[in-house]
């Protein structure tokens, strides 16, 4: 299972697949993952388990950006001002990862996160419209109305969540044919 990186009810202030003339020259039907309005230095925990992969492309794209790689997900968090985890580290889910920012090409402080399916290392669905990039808007709202963890310590109404899986087709915008 996974979580929303950010604790409470964050705003959302660009959702899945929303702007799509914006994302037309990146090869997308829309916004490719969740952007959150957090003021920077907010706390980013991690969505799930996983290494991290830590870049730094300074004022474009993602800026200082996360990346937690698992056998079988992958979380991308940008923009963001300061990494409290290094490269190639173990990650657990809902360890504190990272503060937000402004870093990379960005309107404002915010975070950005992309979720993916993979298997064997490889992204699936990559055909969807977003590079494989999912809509886990059902499963963050899950989220948002309960607290659910703390530094990885999970709370009883977190269980029910922490058995569920996502098959591969599950919170895809558009269903590969
Ligand atoms: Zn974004």
């Amino acid at each position: 299972m996974i979580f929303c990186p950010l604790p409470g009810s964050p705003t959302i202030t660009q959702g899945f697949g929303q702007n799509p003339d914006m994302y037309k020259q990146y090869g997308f039907d829309g916004h490719n993952g969740f952007d959150f309005g957090v003021p920077e230095g907010t706390l980013i925990y991690a969505p799930h388990d996983g290494v991290a992969k830590v870049t730094d492309d300074g004022a474009i794209g993602y800026g200082l950006y996360l990346v937690i790689d698992a056998p079988t997900r992958r979380s991308i968090l940008a923009h963001c001002s300061q990494m409290l985890v290094s490269d190639g580290q173990s990650i657990s889910q809902g360890d504190p990862v990272a503060r937000s920012g402004a870093s990379g090409n960005c309107y404002g402080a915010h975070l950005h996160w992309t979720f993916k399916i993979l298997q064997h290392g490889l992204v699936q669905n990559k055909d969807n419209g977003y590079d494989g990039a999912m809509d886990v808007s059902e499963l963050t709202r899950l989220w948002q109305q309960q607290d659910l963890r703390r530094d990885g310590q999970f709370t009883s109404e977190a269980q029910g969540y922490l058995t569920l899986n996502l098959t591969d087709n599950q919170c895809l915008k558009r269903t590969v044919t």
